[in-house]
């Protein structure tokens, strides 16, 4: 059994593998955080975050600080996995030990 190609993996099975931020911006995905209280979206910059916060980070279940002037809400993370419709972002939660079917 070969490599199977990122792009041609499930979503779910993406959206269920937590990788580092250097991991997701070497195999493609487009990252963006959300606000819970004031609905703020933000595009991420995957090289700024690894050079700020270390290439090992894993952004999956994690949330930050809002960014809008006094917001004091928190941000979450959402995705579009490498192969999957350009525009579209799906919340990266942490796993909750199930693995999807390959
Ligand atoms: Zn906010």
């Amino acid at each position: 059994m070969g490599f199977r190609r990122y792009e041609n993996r499930p979503l779910a099975w993406h959206l269920a593998t937590p990788v580092s931020v250097s991991e997701m911006r070497r195999r493609g995905w487009v990252v963006m955080a959300r606000c819970q209280a004031c609905q703020l979206d933000l595009r991420i910059d995957m090289d700024l975050m690894a050079r700020l916060n270390g290439p090992d980070l894993v952004l999956f279940g994690r949330t930050c600080r809002c960014r809008r002037m006094g917001c004091a809400g928190r941000m979450f993370f959402m995705g579009t996995p490498p192969g999957q419709q350009v525009g579209l972002f799906w919340r990266l939660r942490k796993p909750d030990g199930s693995r999807p079917a390959l």
